[in-house]
Protein backbone atom coordinates (compact mmCIF):
# COMPACT_ATOMS: atom_id res chain seq x y z
CA UNK A 1 0.00 0.00 0.00
CA UNK A 2 1.48 3.65 -0.68
CA UNK A 3 0.88 6.39 1.59
CA UNK A 4 -2.65 8.30 1.57
CA UNK A 5 -1.10 10.97 -1.02
CA UNK A 6 -1.18 7.96 -3.63
CA UNK A 7 -4.36 6.50 -2.72
CA UNK A 8 -7.28 7.86 -4.80
CA UNK A 9 -9.83 9.74 -3.37
CA UNK A 10 -13.37 7.95 -3.05
CA UNK A 11 -16.19 9.99 -1.88
CA UNK A 12 -18.94 7.93 -0.09
CA UNK A 13 -22.48 9.63 0.46
CA UNK A 14 -25.90 8.03 1.52
CA UNK A 15 -28.04 11.50 1.17
CA UNK A 16 -28.59 12.42 -2.02
CA UNK A 17 -28.43 16.05 -1.29
CA UNK A 18 -24.89 15.61 -0.69
CA UNK A 19 -23.90 15.38 -4.60
CA UNK A 20 -23.13 18.77 -5.09
CA UNK A 21 -20.41 18.88 -2.38
CA UNK A 22 -19.53 15.06 -3.70
CA UNK A 23 -18.53 16.24 -7.24
CA UNK A 24 -17.54 19.46 -6.25
CA UNK A 25 -14.43 18.09 -3.88
CA UNK A 26 -13.93 16.15 -7.04
CA UNK A 27 -13.45 19.30 -9.70
CA UNK A 28 -16.77 19.05 -11.24
CA UNK A 29 -16.14 22.58 -12.55
CA UNK A 30 -14.11 21.44 -14.83
CA UNK A 31 -17.00 20.18 -17.02
CA UNK A 32 -17.86 23.82 -16.76
CA UNK A 33 -19.39 25.25 -20.52
CA UNK A 34 -18.30 21.60 -22.34
CA UNK A 35 -20.34 19.57 -23.93
CA UNK A 36 -20.28 16.30 -21.57
CA UNK A 37 -21.57 12.76 -22.03
CA UNK A 38 -23.64 11.11 -19.51
CA UNK A 39 -22.96 7.26 -19.97
CA UNK A 40 -25.21 5.21 -18.42
CA UNK A 41 -27.69 1.91 -18.95
CA UNK A 42 -31.56 3.00 -19.16
CA UNK A 43 -32.64 -0.12 -18.36
CA UNK A 44 -33.90 -3.57 -20.63
CA UNK A 45 -37.25 -3.74 -21.20
CA UNK A 46 -39.73 -4.60 -17.81
CA UNK A 47 -36.21 -4.43 -16.03
CA UNK A 48 -37.06 -2.59 -12.63
CA UNK A 49 -33.60 -1.87 -10.93
CA UNK A 50 -31.98 0.59 -13.57
CA UNK A 51 -31.32 4.38 -12.78
CA UNK A 52 -34.15 6.36 -12.33
CA UNK A 53 -34.92 9.68 -14.28
CA UNK A 54 -35.18 12.00 -11.63
CA UNK A 55 -31.48 10.40 -10.01
CA UNK A 56 -30.51 11.31 -13.64
CA UNK A 57 -32.22 14.11 -13.60
CA UNK A 58 -30.12 15.79 -10.52
CA UNK A 59 -26.66 15.29 -12.02
CA UNK A 60 -28.35 17.21 -15.24
CA UNK A 61 -29.36 19.89 -13.65
CA UNK A 62 -25.91 20.52 -11.68
CA UNK A 63 -24.36 20.35 -14.98
CA UNK A 64 -26.81 22.96 -16.17
CA UNK A 65 -25.56 24.79 -13.35
CA UNK A 66 -22.41 25.55 -14.46
CA UNK A 67 -23.00 25.89 -18.41
CA UNK A 68 -22.56 22.48 -19.40
CA UNK A 69 -24.01 20.72 -22.15
CA UNK A 70 -25.03 17.37 -21.31
CA UNK A 71 -26.45 14.00 -22.90
CA UNK A 72 -27.06 10.74 -22.00
CA UNK A 73 -25.31 8.28 -23.77
CA UNK A 74 -25.59 4.42 -24.43
CA UNK A 75 -24.63 1.93 -27.14
CA UNK A 76 -26.93 -0.26 -28.66
CA UNK A 77 -26.21 -4.63 -27.25
CA UNK A 78 -25.93 -7.46 -28.67
CA UNK A 79 -28.90 -9.86 -27.60
CA UNK A 80 -32.59 -10.11 -28.72
CA UNK A 81 -34.17 -6.68 -27.77
CA UNK A 82 -35.64 -3.80 -28.86
CA UNK A 83 -32.18 -2.23 -28.00
CA UNK A 84 -30.19 -4.34 -30.30
CA UNK A 85 -31.48 -1.24 -32.79
CA UNK A 86 -30.84 2.13 -32.00
CA UNK A 87 -34.58 3.31 -32.85
CA UNK A 88 -35.46 0.55 -30.47
CA UNK A 89 -33.53 1.45 -27.85
CA UNK A 90 -34.67 5.58 -28.24
CA UNK A 91 -38.00 3.87 -27.54
CA UNK A 92 -37.34 2.37 -24.71
CA UNK A 93 -35.09 5.05 -23.27
CA UNK A 94 -38.44 7.29 -23.14
CA UNK A 95 -40.69 4.37 -22.22
CA UNK A 96 -38.30 4.37 -19.11
CA UNK A 97 -38.79 8.17 -18.47
CA UNK A 98 -35.43 9.37 -20.08
CA UNK A 99 -36.93 12.24 -21.97
CA UNK A 100 -35.92 16.22 -22.87
CA UNK A 101 -39.15 17.18 -20.98
CA UNK A 102 -38.10 14.90 -18.23
CA UNK A 103 -34.49 14.80 -17.30
CA UNK A 104 -33.65 18.20 -19.23
CA UNK A 105 -31.14 16.90 -21.62
CA UNK A 106 -30.44 14.81 -25.32
CA UNK A 107 -30.36 10.76 -25.82
CA UNK A 108 -27.96 9.57 -27.97
CA UNK A 109 -27.66 5.92 -28.56
CA UNK A 110 -24.82 4.71 -31.01
CA UNK A 111 -24.61 1.60 -32.90
CA UNK A 112 -21.53 2.39 -34.62
CA UNK A 113 -17.79 3.62 -33.60
CA UNK A 114 -14.26 3.89 -33.81
CA UNK A 115 -11.25 1.71 -33.24
CA UNK A 116 -9.16 2.29 -30.83
CA UNK A 117 -6.13 -0.35 -29.91
CA UNK A 118 -5.20 -1.40 -26.53
CA UNK A 119 -2.69 -3.81 -25.15
CA UNK A 120 -1.97 -5.09 -28.69
CA UNK A 121 -6.22 -5.65 -29.16
CA UNK A 122 -8.36 -3.68 -31.28
CA UNK A 123 -11.80 -2.61 -29.50
CA UNK A 124 -14.22 -0.13 -31.36
CA UNK A 125 -15.82 2.55 -29.23
CA UNK A 126 -19.22 4.01 -29.60
CA UNK A 127 -18.13 6.96 -31.66
CA UNK A 128 -19.49 10.23 -29.72
CA UNK A 129 -17.69 8.33 -26.73
CA UNK A 130 -14.89 8.21 -28.48
CA UNK A 131 -15.06 11.73 -29.72
CA UNK A 132 -15.97 13.13 -26.36
CA UNK A 133 -13.37 14.90 -23.92
CA UNK A 134 -15.49 15.24 -20.87
CA UNK A 135 -17.70 12.33 -18.84
CA UNK A 136 -19.91 11.34 -16.36
CA UNK A 137 -20.08 7.56 -15.36
CA UNK A 138 -23.58 6.99 -13.81
CA UNK A 139 -22.95 3.07 -13.05
CA UNK A 140 -25.63 1.44 -11.39
CA UNK A 141 -23.70 -1.31 -9.22
CA UNK A 142 -25.45 -4.96 -9.27
CA UNK A 143 -24.30 -8.52 -9.68
CA UNK A 144 -23.91 -10.13 -12.81
CA UNK A 145 -23.87 -13.85 -14.50
CA UNK A 146 -20.61 -13.12 -16.45
CA UNK A 147 -18.60 -10.63 -14.93
CA UNK A 148 -19.86 -11.36 -11.10
CA UNK A 149 -21.01 -7.63 -10.80
CA UNK A 150 -21.45 -4.66 -13.13
CA UNK A 151 -20.16 -1.39 -11.48
CA UNK A 152 -18.01 1.65 -13.86
CA UNK A 153 -15.52 -0.92 -15.51
CA UNK A 154 -18.71 -2.61 -16.59
CA UNK A 155 -20.69 0.56 -17.89
CA UNK A 156 -17.56 0.87 -20.14
CA UNK A 157 -16.11 -1.61 -21.08
CA UNK A 158 -19.33 -3.57 -22.12
CA UNK A 159 -21.95 -0.31 -22.42
CA UNK A 160 -19.47 1.54 -24.28
CA UNK A 161 -18.39 -0.34 -27.37
CA UNK A 162 -20.38 -1.21 -30.30
CA UNK A 163 -22.19 -4.57 -30.73
CA UNK A 164 -18.89 -6.15 -32.84
CA UNK A 165 -16.83 -5.79 -29.89
CA UNK A 166 -19.50 -6.63 -27.34
CA UNK A 167 -19.37 -9.96 -29.81
CA UNK A 168 -15.77 -10.54 -29.73
CA UNK A 169 -15.48 -10.11 -26.04
CA UNK A 170 -18.24 -12.66 -25.28
CA UNK A 171 -16.68 -15.12 -28.32
CA UNK A 172 -12.80 -14.90 -26.75
CA UNK A 173 -14.22 -16.07 -23.56
CA UNK A 174 -15.74 -19.05 -24.56
CA UNK A 175 -14.15 -22.85 -23.61
CA UNK A 176 -11.70 -24.59 -24.82
CA UNK A 177 -12.05 -28.21 -23.85
CA UNK A 178 -9.57 -30.41 -23.09
CA UNK A 179 -10.61 -34.16 -23.19
CA UNK A 180 -7.84 -35.64 -21.61
CA UNK A 181 -7.77 -33.20 -18.54
CA UNK A 182 -11.93 -33.74 -17.75
CA UNK A 183 -12.93 -36.05 -15.15
CA UNK A 184 -16.31 -35.47 -15.71
CA UNK A 185 -17.11 -34.25 -12.30
CA UNK A 186 -20.29 -32.08 -13.53
CA UNK A 187 -18.88 -28.47 -11.79
CA UNK A 188 -19.47 -26.70 -15.12
CA UNK A 189 -22.38 -28.26 -16.07
CA UNK A 190 -23.76 -26.91 -12.97
CA UNK A 191 -22.43 -23.49 -12.83
CA UNK A 192 -23.14 -22.50 -16.42
CA UNK A 193 -25.96 -19.92 -16.60
CA UNK A 194 -27.44 -20.96 -19.58
CA UNK A 195 -27.64 -24.11 -19.55
CA UNK A 196 -25.46 -24.97 -22.07
CA UNK A 197 -23.08 -27.63 -20.91
CA UNK A 198 -23.91 -31.42 -20.81
CA UNK A 199 -22.02 -34.19 -18.64
CA UNK A 200 -22.41 -37.34 -17.85
CA UNK A 201 -19.81 -40.25 -17.36
CA UNK A 202 -18.02 -40.31 -19.96
CA UNK A 203 -18.81 -37.32 -22.46
CA UNK A 204 -19.13 -33.31 -22.27
CA UNK A 205 -21.03 -31.35 -24.82
CA UNK A 206 -21.34 -27.40 -25.31
CA UNK A 207 -23.86 -26.22 -27.18
CA UNK A 208 -22.91 -23.43 -29.67
CA UNK A 209 -26.37 -22.20 -29.67
CA UNK A 210 -26.67 -21.78 -25.93
CA UNK A 211 -23.15 -20.85 -24.99
CA UNK A 212 -22.70 -16.75 -24.78
CA UNK A 213 -19.52 -16.81 -23.73
CA UNK A 214 -19.07 -15.64 -20.48
CA UNK A 215 -15.99 -17.95 -19.21
CA UNK A 216 -17.76 -19.13 -15.81
CA UNK A 217 -17.57 -22.87 -16.43
CA UNK A 218 -13.69 -22.08 -16.85
CA UNK A 219 -13.43 -20.55 -13.83
CA UNK A 220 -14.93 -22.53 -12.06
CA UNK A 221 -12.99 -26.02 -13.67
CA UNK A 222 -11.05 -27.31 -11.19
CA UNK A 223 -8.78 -29.83 -13.16
CA UNK A 224 -7.75 -27.57 -16.12
CA UNK A 225 -9.64 -29.03 -18.70
CA UNK A 226 -11.59 -25.91 -19.79
CA UNK A 227 -9.51 -22.49 -20.84
CA UNK A 228 -10.50 -19.23 -22.16
CA UNK A 229 -10.77 -19.93 -26.63
CA UNK A 230 -8.92 -16.27 -26.24
CA UNK A 231 -9.20 -14.29 -23.11
CA UNK A 232 -11.00 -14.05 -19.86
CA UNK A 233 -13.65 -11.89 -20.40
CA UNK A 234 -13.27 -9.59 -17.44
CA UNK A 235 -9.65 -8.98 -19.04
CA UNK A 236 -11.38 -7.69 -21.94
CA UNK A 237 -13.90 -5.65 -20.47
CA UNK A 238 -10.75 -4.01 -18.57
CA UNK A 239 -9.18 -3.10 -21.76
CA UNK A 240 -12.08 -1.92 -23.44
CA UNK A 241 -13.09 0.48 -20.87
CA UNK A 242 -9.53 1.62 -20.97
CA UNK A 243 -9.86 2.18 -24.85
CA UNK A 244 -13.69 4.37 -23.94
CA UNK A 245 -12.00 6.75 -21.25
CA UNK A 246 -8.28 7.04 -21.66
CA UNK A 247 -7.20 10.38 -21.62
CA UNK A 248 -10.57 12.12 -21.07
CA UNK A 249 -12.14 13.81 -17.68
CA UNK A 250 -14.10 11.34 -16.07
CA UNK A 251 -15.89 11.96 -13.27
CA UNK A 252 -17.77 8.59 -12.14
CA UNK A 253 -20.55 8.55 -9.66
CA UNK A 254 -21.35 4.24 -8.65
CA UNK A 255 -25.26 4.30 -7.43
CA UNK A 256 -25.07 1.37 -4.50
CA UNK A 257 -28.50 0.32 -4.77
CA UNK A 258 -30.99 -1.92 -5.66
CA UNK A 259 -28.04 -4.27 -5.79
CA UNK A 260 -30.23 -6.85 -7.75
CA UNK A 261 -29.02 -10.27 -8.62
CA UNK A 262 -28.31 -9.82 -12.24
CA UNK A 263 -27.67 -6.67 -14.62
CA UNK A 264 -29.74 -3.81 -15.93
CA UNK A 265 -29.72 -6.06 -19.29
CA UNK A 266 -31.68 -8.38 -17.72
CA UNK A 267 -35.68 -8.19 -17.68
CA UNK A 268 -35.99 -9.96 -14.82
CA UNK A 269 -32.93 -9.73 -13.03
CA UNK A 270 -34.33 -9.79 -9.25
CA UNK A 271 -34.15 -10.60 -6.66
CA UNK A 272 -32.51 -7.72 -4.37
CA UNK A 273 -29.23 -9.38 -2.92
CA UNK A 274 -27.77 -6.78 -0.66
CA UNK A 275 -28.94 -3.39 0.99
CA UNK A 276 -28.76 -0.36 -0.25
CA UNK A 277 -25.51 1.33 0.86
CA UNK A 278 -25.14 5.12 -0.59
CA UNK A 279 -23.25 6.39 -3.47
CA UNK A 280 -19.37 6.66 -4.08
CA UNK A 281 -17.61 9.10 -6.53
CA UNK A 282 -14.30 9.04 -7.87
CA UNK A 283 -12.13 10.57 -10.66
CA UNK A 284 -10.47 7.07 -10.53
CA UNK A 285 -12.83 3.68 -12.33
CA UNK A 286 -10.95 1.11 -10.76
CA UNK A 287 -11.05 2.90 -7.19
CA UNK A 288 -14.76 3.61 -7.66
CA UNK A 289 -15.76 -0.05 -8.19
CA UNK A 290 -13.33 -1.29 -5.66
CA UNK A 291 -14.52 0.70 -2.84
CA UNK A 292 -18.04 -0.36 -3.85
CA UNK A 293 -17.01 -3.91 -3.82
CA UNK A 294 -15.64 -3.00 -0.60
CA UNK A 295 -18.54 -1.36 1.14
CA UNK A 296 -21.32 -4.41 -0.19
CA UNK A 297 -18.72 -7.16 1.17
CA UNK A 298 -18.56 -6.00 4.15
CA UNK A 299 -22.62 -5.81 4.41
CA UNK A 300 -22.90 -9.00 2.79
CA UNK A 301 -19.74 -10.87 2.54
CA UNK A 302 -18.54 -12.30 -1.30
CA UNK A 303 -22.20 -11.53 -2.51
CA UNK A 304 -21.67 -11.46 -6.04
CA UNK A 305 -18.72 -14.60 -5.48
CA UNK A 306 -21.32 -16.72 -3.69
CA UNK A 307 -24.73 -16.00 -5.90
CA UNK A 308 -22.60 -16.05 -9.72
CA UNK A 309 -19.67 -18.59 -9.34
CA UNK A 310 -17.21 -15.60 -10.53
CA UNK A 311 -14.85 -13.50 -8.60
CA UNK A 312 -15.93 -9.93 -9.74
CA UNK A 313 -12.36 -8.24 -8.47
CA UNK A 314 -10.78 -9.99 -11.40
CA UNK A 315 -11.92 -7.32 -13.68
CA UNK A 316 -10.51 -4.92 -11.20
CA UNK A 317 -7.09 -6.23 -10.82
CA UNK A 318 -7.09 -6.46 -14.84
CA UNK A 319 -7.89 -2.90 -14.59
CA UNK A 320 -4.88 -1.45 -12.38
CA UNK A 321 -2.77 -4.17 -13.85
CA UNK A 322 -3.19 -2.14 -17.44
CA UNK A 323 -3.10 1.19 -15.89
CA UNK A 324 -7.13 2.35 -15.97
CA UNK A 325 -6.70 3.04 -12.39
CA UNK A 326 -5.95 1.82 -8.62
CA UNK A 327 -7.11 -0.40 -6.20
CA UNK A 328 -5.84 2.22 -3.96
CA UNK A 329 -8.50 4.34 -2.13
CA UNK A 330 -8.93 6.58 0.47
CA UNK A 331 -12.98 6.55 1.44
CA UNK A 332 -14.02 9.74 2.42
CA UNK A 333 -17.50 10.09 4.31
CA UNK A 334 -19.58 12.83 3.76
S1 LIG B 1 -15.62 -28.95 -14.54
FE1 LIG B 1 -13.84 -29.50 -15.78
S2 LIG B 1 -13.38 -31.61 -15.19
FE2 LIG B 1 -15.45 -31.19 -14.48
S3 LIG B 1 -16.76 -31.89 -16.16
FE3 LIG B 1 -16.38 -29.73 -16.50
S4 LIG B 1 -14.62 -29.69 -17.87
FE4 LIG B 1 -14.69 -31.73 -16.99
S1 LIG C 1 -18.91 -19.83 -21.36
FE1 LIG C 1 -20.66 -19.47 -19.98
S2 LIG C 1 -22.42 -19.92 -21.24
FE2 LIG C 1 -20.67 -20.84 -22.29
S3 LIG C 1 -20.61 -22.93 -21.56
FE3 LIG C 1 -19.25 -21.73 -20.24
S4 LIG C 1 -20.54 -21.15 -18.49
FE4 LIG C 1 -21.90 -21.80 -20.13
Amino acid sequence: MGGAEKMKKVVFFTDLSLLKEAVESLGFSSFADSDVLVKLHMGEVKNKYFPKPDYVKQHIDLLHSIDAKPFLYDTTVLYKSPRHYKIGYQKVARLHGFTKKKVGCDVVIDDNGVPVEIEGETYEVGKHLHESTHILSLAHVKGHNATGMGGAIKNFGMGGVTKETKKWLHHGSKPAYKKDECTYCGVCAEVCPFDAIKVNESDWKRSKQSCFGCGVCVDNCEFNALDYQRYDLQYTLACAAKACVQDKNVLYINEIKRISKNCDCDPFSGPIICPDIGYVASTDMVAADTASLDLINNVKPDVFKKTHHVDPEKQIKYGEKIGLGSTEYQLISI
